[in-house]
């Protein structure tokens, strides 16, 4: 076979592609039939394809590319930790420069005493610690019944066993044998597609007080902790009625559970301040971190752990870790990533100039006659597609039709951006421009009009 590279013909890679490479939430034979566009490489917030063609990448990757692509520095921490040291574990009495560099900077970054990390290969990964974590600290506090891990529908926490089972996602749930056991969901604050005749702020507090039923249903002395992410991503960026989390947190407070927040997306400047809990105003005992960590460079992610929970666990052996966990490569071009957030000022900017700006030009995509809200926190927002703005109405065909419709109008604008069912997602790299929101702005715009036309023609309306 000849030696696979980026001046094949985008034909035969996909082939290729189609024939040897299982693809992740998709349906394979859509590969053979279609054939998946071919990244060659990228730069800034721009991604190319073998055709040449350049893209705006308003998801940065799968929202992890926060420093955008190309960044010469996080390859050259790469390179030089390989030279020094490409492998080590940190398992039986040892650890590295990089683990340990990299633990006391987020320890410094987190908020409260969140002061611990312990690391993982995945966003997925780290919320499976979580499970083991959070039921080892019960048991080790002489409370083994407390299993109970509360967490909601339509969150999404990874897709492993563990992590799979704490997301809400049906779709997930309907294959391999999830949930696991003893993980229970409550409705999510999503007041457009849930919240019926009801205010947000009352449907908000509703959702908040479903986790109060449900700990008072299982018995609070069976509830170990709760888990959401901040503002739910996956789920179609939802941001959740003001009233939402401090009813939640006074929940969780008064029955001393413990409250982990899903930082996977939220975390490293996404909503404006380095973490979700920070924006939304909460305070987690442990915090999920991956993605944005690294800028998606390399694989890494990890707990936060607050000092009650790590101090409970130090006396016992926590039988459980990664291969990678920690590891150095990962490590050293994370810890690079946060000095370039740091140093650059990129959360500061975002905060005070970029995200202003980006959410101005968001909401006035409400103004296009097939958007009912277009809502935005930071760098992450959504709009909900509709027919009819005042009934928050749903279109003639299968939810997610739409959605899927404008995505691929989208992608042939050279816009990338995410339906979830009829929402339609941007997460953009942080450092996007405001020229390049105007540009997102404009594609966008333009795609929504070519997509309302097929959806009227098809007769969808
Ligand atoms: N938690 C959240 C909030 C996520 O958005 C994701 C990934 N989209 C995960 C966990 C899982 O992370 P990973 O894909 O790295 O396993």
């Amino acid at each position: 076979m000849n030696k696979i590279t980026n001046h094949m013909p985008t034909a035969q890679l996909q082939a290729l592609d189609a024939a040897h490479h299982m693809h992740p939430f998709s349906t394979q034979n859509d590969f053979a039939t279609r054939g998946a566009r071919v990244i060659t490489s990228a730069r800034g917030v721009f991604l190319r394809d073998s055709e040449g063609q350049e893209i705006l990448d308003a998801m940065a990757g799968l929202w992890c590319v926060n420093v955008g692509y190309g960044r010469e520095e996080l390859v050259e921490a790469a390179a030089r930790q390989m030279r020094e040291l490409p492998y080590y574990n940190t398992f039986f009495m040892t650890t590295h420069i990089p683990a340990i560099a990299l633990a006391a900077k987020l320890a410094e970054l987190a908020p409260g005493d969140l002061n611990h990390v312990f690391f993982a290969g995945s966003g997925s990964e780290a919320n499976d610690t979580n499970i083991r974590m959070v039921r080892t600290y019960w048991a080790e506090k002489g409370q083994p019944e407390r299993n109970v891990i509360i967490a909601r529908w339509n969150g999404y926490h990874g897709s492993s066993m563990g992590s799979g089972s704490l997301g809400g996602m049906v779709g997930i749930h309907s294959q391999g044998g999830l949930p696991i056991p003893d993980i229970l969901h409550i409705g999510q604050p999503h007041w457009w597609a849930e919240g019926g005749e009801m205010s947000p702020e009352e449907f908000g507090l509703m959702r908040a007080r479903e986790l109060e039923e449900k700990i008072l249903e299982v018995g609070p002395e069976r509830v170990g902790a709760f888990i959401a992410e901040p503002v739910q991503g996956a789920g179609g960026v939802i941001i959740p009625p003001d009233s939402y989390w401090p009813e939640i947190q006074r929940i969780v407070d008064k029955y001393g559970i413990l409250l982990i927040a899903d930082e996977v997306i939220c975390g490293f400047g996404r909503t404006g301040n380095w973490f979700g809990s920070q924006t939304l105003d909460i305070r987690p005992h442990i915090m999920t971190i991956a993605k944005g960590l690294s800028s998606g460079y390399q694989p890494i992610g990890g707990s936060i752990v607050c000092d009650e929970v790590a101090g409970v666990l130090a006396a016992c052996e926590f039988n459980h870790g990664y291969t990678y966990s920690g590891h150095p490569v990962a490590a050293a071009v994370a810890l690079e990533n946060l000095r370039i957030l740091e140093e650059e000022r990129i959360v500061e900017t975002v905060h005070d100039e970029t995200a202003p700006y980006l959410k101005q030009k968001f909401e006035s995509l409400a103004d296009h006659p097939m958007v009912g809200e277009a809502r935005i926190v930071g760098m992450m927002g959504s709009i909900a597609l509709t027919p009819d703005k005042a009934a928050r109405a749903k279109f003639k065909a299968d939810a997610g039709t739409v959605g899927y419709i404008t995505r691929e109008r989208c992608f042939a604008n050279n816009l990338i951006m995410r339906h979830v069912y009829d929402r339609m997602i941007v997460s953009p790299p942080l450092v996007i421009s405001k020229s390049e929101i105007d540009l997102l702005i404009q594609r966008a715009w333009q795609s929504l009009d070519e997509a309302m036309a097929q959806v009227k023609a098809e007769g969808l309306w």
